[in-house]
């Protein structure tokens, strides 16, 4: 998409000169590894940069996506068009007094801001450990994890934390809102419907043992690596679909025998059913021909229609028309569902 010599002019004004870019390829800036190029591609390195591109943006009528750390989101393999915004706006304030840590939005939650708020001793954050997400991020999706063990009986959100926000309406106002602004939900704030943006957050956390949070953070990171594939090796976007209450995503997919299915080079990993991995080389379309034959299968076999709960984003060639293959599993291997069931 040609940009008008004067949203140039804007947007160079409103950011390093030197950071609007043309044609960057977006796969290397998500977790799953897949998707075309941006358009065009800024990076803003503070909440008034941010704010300042959001306003050109508007007042020219752009197209404009907001990228975190690309954990929830899948860029279709034709790229976008517009503007592409890497919020790596990361500046952080911590009053110990308080115990309020402020964050520009673009803050990666582990290890930065975790490990800021364990080293003064302050509870509230510990339980995100080794989630990929930017703050925005984990306001947008009301980031969750469970309590910690021995009980892990309930699920704790972002929200119970979030003392107040900076955010950028989508009519232009700069204001500091508390949480009920949010209206979050499971998976879901109201940044989901509207263009609001955050630009900042403060998070109010609670004194604590550094030595228990840092068991806390253990016991989560273990957790982790028993069940899910590791990002650097088995690059992944997550759980894929949203959860059925009563019976889990995951829990359906492994009942339909789908885990290890392969189309181009995305699967369902063995590990976890609710988790696709780039195998190798996958594109955008093998994930949706991937997500399409598993929700066909499993509403088929159950009768319940799985949603995705990724976000899509960009444009998307046709899915992947090869049929799906299955690679077994290695014998050594426990998967989460097998771990679970061998706990109930
Ligand atoms: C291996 C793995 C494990 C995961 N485990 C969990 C888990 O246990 N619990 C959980 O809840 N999630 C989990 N996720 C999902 C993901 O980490 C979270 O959804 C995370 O919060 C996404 O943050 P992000 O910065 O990557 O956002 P992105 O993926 O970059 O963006 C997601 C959406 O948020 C919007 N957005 C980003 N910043 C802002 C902002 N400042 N203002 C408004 N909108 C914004 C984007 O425009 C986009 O629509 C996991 C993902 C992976 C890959």
């Amino acid at each position: 998409m040609p940009l008008s010599p004067s949203s140039r002019r804007a947007l160079d004004a409103a950011t390093d000169a030197a950071s609007l870019q043309q044609d960057v390829p977006l796969a290397p800036f998500t977790t799953f590894g897949v998707g075309g190029a941006a358009d065009w591609y800024v990076a803003v390195r503070s909440a008034d940069e941010l704010a300042q591109v959001l306003r050109v943006v508007r007042e020219h009528d752009l197209p404009a996506f907001l990228l975190g750390t690309g954990a929830n989101v899948i860029v279709g393999d034709r790229g976008v068009r517009g503007l592409v915004i890497h919020n790596q706006a990361r500046h952080t304030r911590l009053d110990a007094g308080t115990g309020r840590l402020w964050a520009e939005s673009g803050a990666i939650m582990y290890p930065d801001l975790i490990e800021q708020a364990v080293s003064a001793g302050l509870s509230g954050l510990e339980h995100y450990v080794g989630i990929p997400s930017t703050v925005g991020g984990a306001l947008w999706q009301n980031l969750h994890f469970l309590s910690p063990p021995p009980e892990r009986e309930r699920t704790m959100f972002i929200e119970e934390v979030l003392h107040s926000a900076d955010v950028l309406t989508e009519t232009g106002e700069r204001k500091t809102v508390g949480v009920d602004f949010f209206n979050f939900g499971y998976d879901y704030s109201v940044l989901h419907d509207r263009e609001d943006v955050v630009l900042a957050a403060t998070f109010q956390l609670e004194a604590a043992p550094e030595e228990r949070l840092r068991e806390i953070m253990d016991a989560n990171l273990q957790w982790r690596a028993e069940r899910h594939p590791p990002l650097d090796t088995e690059p992944s976007a997550g759980s894929i679909f949203k959860k059925i209450e009563g019976i889990g995503a995951g829990r359906l997919i492994d009942d339909c025998g789908l885990k290890g299915t392969r189309i181009g080079g995305a699967m369902v990993t063995h590990r976890h059913a609710n988790i696709f991995v780039n195998a190798g080389g996958a594109t955008a379309a093998d994930l949706c021909a991937l997500i399409d034959h598993v929700r066909t299968v499993v509403e088929r076999e159950t009768g319940y229609r799985l949603e995705t709960e990724i976000d899509f984003v960009g444009e998307f060639a046709p899915p992947t028309d090869t049929a799906p293959m299955h690679t077994p599993k290695d014998p050594d291997l426990v998967s989460a569902e097998e771990r679970a069931r061998q706990r109930a």
